[in-house]
């Protein structure tokens, strides 16, 4: 069954206990729109788990950022839809030059990648040259550029033990991520201080609270989550590994610390298991990424059907951005290969 097949049987039989999603004759048409208009083109569309439920029923990819750097990398579709944040569709242009990639709103950003100025990294760069510089991959291909591998949550631990001993590492952006994997890995780093405004965003004292009500739920985390949270989380692993827990292990309730739209994936993969978002710290949706959620159904079928708006970079950049790209997804095989 292939990934688009399987999407549209799950569209159809969500397990039980799934919501049922809003179901309209506009939104059923926008999905035969959308595959007809795939077939038309040979375009392929790729979504991240933090995207609306529609948007990940109608993609025929769904993964982390490395899943869909290597589904990228991978593509042989003339039109790549790229339903992410900016980073992301840079990527995916990074990867693959000849092929056109859309972006369904040019304005989904990322407060993590804004965090991090090129002019400022050049700067902090030129301070410290002899530092291997380790970027995580939510930056901008002008930060890409100025670093010598990409590491995403699933492949950082690994990537940061592949670097000799005696090299003094710069990782950027994310502090917390950072400062993680200085734990995991004994390894102390220079480290750019960006964050994630969605993980630094859960209240501990609701989440607490949450412990108290279900005192058999177990808290999972993701990495980019302050240091705090993260030492009482009972398991911290990247979006990928996280659904992969939540689908495996024999606990029934999970408290999930990260962007709630992984929590699609979650239910229709793991229907009996009982989820629980983690909380803000205010009275809002904070959980939800602002930026993820510029992306609709709407602008996704406008982006495919017009073929814009579109992502470009100049060949210098990209090529500059490519090499620690490739060289991360070739660790990863390696590390792959040998784990
Ligand atoms: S969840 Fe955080 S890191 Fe991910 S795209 Fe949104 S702002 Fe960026």
């Amino acid at each position: 069954m292939t990934n688009s097949t399987k999407n549209e049987a799950l569209r159809h039989e969500p397990g039980p206990g799934y919501p049922q999603a809003v179901k309209s004759p506009q939104r059923d048409d926008l999905f035969s729109q959308i595959e007809q208009l795939k077939r038309e083109k040979n375009a392929v569309i790729l979504a991240h788990y933090y995207q609306d439920p529609d948007i990940q029923d109608v993609a025929d990819f769904v993964g982390d950022s490395l899943e869909l750097a290597r589904a990228a990398q991978r593509s042989t579709a003339d039109l790549i839809v790229f339903a992410g944040v900016h980073f992301m569709a840079e990527g995916a242009k990074i990867l693959n030059p000849a092929r056109k990639v859309v972006l369904p709103d040019l304005r989904a950003g990322c407060s993590l990648a804004n965090s991090c100025p090129p002019d400022a990294f050049a700067a902090l760069r030129a301070k410290h040259p002899e530092h291997f510089v380790v970027s995580y991959i939510n930056c901008s291909a002008a930060i890409k550029a100025q670093s010598n591998v990409i590491c995403t949550s699933s492949n950082a631990v690994k990537i940061i033990e592949s670097i000799p001993a005696d090299r003094p590492i710069l990782f950027a952006p994310d502090r917390n991520l950072g400062a993680w994997l200085e734990k995991k890995t004994g390894r102390k780093m220079l480290l750019w201080q960006g964050a994630c405004i969605v993980h630094e965003t859960f209240s501990e004292r609701k989440i607490a609270a949450l412990q108290v009500e279900h005192p058999e739920a177990e808290l999972i985390a993701h990495p980019e989550c302050e240091a705090s949270l993260l030492a009482k989380a009972q398991f911290i692993g990247s979006t990928s590994a996280l659904l992969k827990h939540v689908i495996e292990s024999p606990k029934k309730t999970f408290i999930v610390a990260t962007e709630e739209g992984i929590l699609h994936q979650m239910r229709k993969q793991a229907p009996n298991k009982e989820l629980i978002p983690a909380p803000p710290n205010q009275n809002c949706a904070c959980n939800e990424c602002p930026y993820m959620k510029l992306n609709t159904l709407e602008k996704l079928h406008a982006a495919l059907r017009d073929e814009t708006p579109e992502i470009t970079m100049t060949e210098e950049l990209r090529l500059s951005a490519e090499a620690p790209l490739l060289k991360m997804l070739e660790w990863s095989t390696q590390i792959g290969k040998n784990a």
